[in-house]
């Protein structure tokens, strides 16, 4: 997933006025480099109040010409489903993603959300209505504060307080030597894999979004730290609708639709039990990397 953080980097273009509040900006600006590469189409409209309903329809994408990181995808996620996405290293996970937030537009075929094509409208309304929680989730050099307020401006510090708790991470941020004011980020106060990831599903939770992107990646994880984490995504996905790069069996055996990808194509859908009776692709993938999960408990 690390190469969406670049493309992430363009998420705060939107946050600039934001930013600039927050006196921020300078500071953004040492560590983006704020290039669009999508923009609002002249006739955008605002993405009404999400339901949440996706739709990916024939979906296609080439990170260079002839060369399809996705090819023709289509799957739909109905208004607080969980859609996990699942397949090998390099079969288009994070890209199938990306698309949802507008990180990058489908070479072909289209993204909709609530019916509308996400091209045709602003990519504030979309991205208002849309959280990423990742581990790669950024960090400005600014105060742990200023890094949550960002996700939504007006929070008072009770409402952050309260996004830390549900996050699981309000007893580390207490325990920093300035708490809520430590400098975080480059050349601040560091932070783990797993509380990187808990500050972003507290940014998700201030944000209250009806569409979440989830990746599961927890392999930084100590144990402790991934079972905090997974308390506190099982909660904020409860509502909403997720699509999720799913590594956690229980997300899997949970999911309402499971979209396996293998180089850019859907080569299967559908439920756990569904799938392993096909003893295809995901009956494979099951038993090598998710049923380990099983033996470990
Ligand atoms: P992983 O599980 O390893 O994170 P993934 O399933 O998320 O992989 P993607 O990262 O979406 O897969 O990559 C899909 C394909 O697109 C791969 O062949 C990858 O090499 C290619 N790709 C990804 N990002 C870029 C990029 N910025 N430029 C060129 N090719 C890219």
């Amino acid at each position: 997933l690390g190469r969406l953080y670049g493309p992430i980097g363009t998420l705060l273009n939107l946050h600039v006025e934001v930013a600039t509040a927050l006196g921020v900006f300078q500071r953004i600006f040492e560590y983006e480099d704020m290039e669009a590469e999508v923009a609002d189409a002249p006739t955008a409209s605002e993405l009404p109040a999400a339901a949440g309903h996706i739709a990916f329809d024939r979906v296609s994408y080439a990170y260079q010409q002839g060369k399809y990181a996705l090819q023709d995808v289509s799957f739909t996620a109905l208004p607080g489903e969980v859609v996990a996405i699942v397949g090998p290293s390099g079969a288009g996970k994070s890209t199938l993603i990306g698309m949802l937030a507008r990180l990058y537009d489908p070479t072909e075929g289209t993204v909709a959300v609530d019916g509308c094509d996400v091209k045709e409208v602003t990519l504030s309304s979309l991205r208002s209505q849309v959280a990423f929680v990742t581990q790669e989730s950024f960090l400005f050099h600014a105060s742990v504060r200023e890094n949550l307020r960002f996700a939504r401006l007006d929070a008072t510090d009770e409402e952050l307080e309260a996004a830390c708790r549900q996050a699981y991470i309000h007893d580390t941020i207490a325990a920093m030597p300035y708490g809520y004011d430590t400098m975080v980020g480059e050349r601040g106060h560091r932070l783990s894999g797993g509380e990187r990831q808990r500050l972003a599903i507290a940014r998700a939770i201030l944000k209250n979004p009806r569409i979440l992107v989830l990746d599961e990646a927890t392999s930084h994880l100590d144990s402790e730290s991934e079972a905090f984490v997974q308390a506190a995504l099982d909660k904020l996905m409860l509502g909403r609708t997720t699509l999720v790069i799913a590594h956690r069996l229980s997300t899997i055996l949970s999911a309402d639709r499971i979209v396996v990808l293998e180089a850019g194509q859907v080569v299967e859908a559908g439920r756990h039990d569904e799938l392993l009776e096909r003893e295809g692709l995901y009956a494979r993938l099951y038993r090598t990397q998710f049923a380990k999960a099983l033996e470990a408990i």
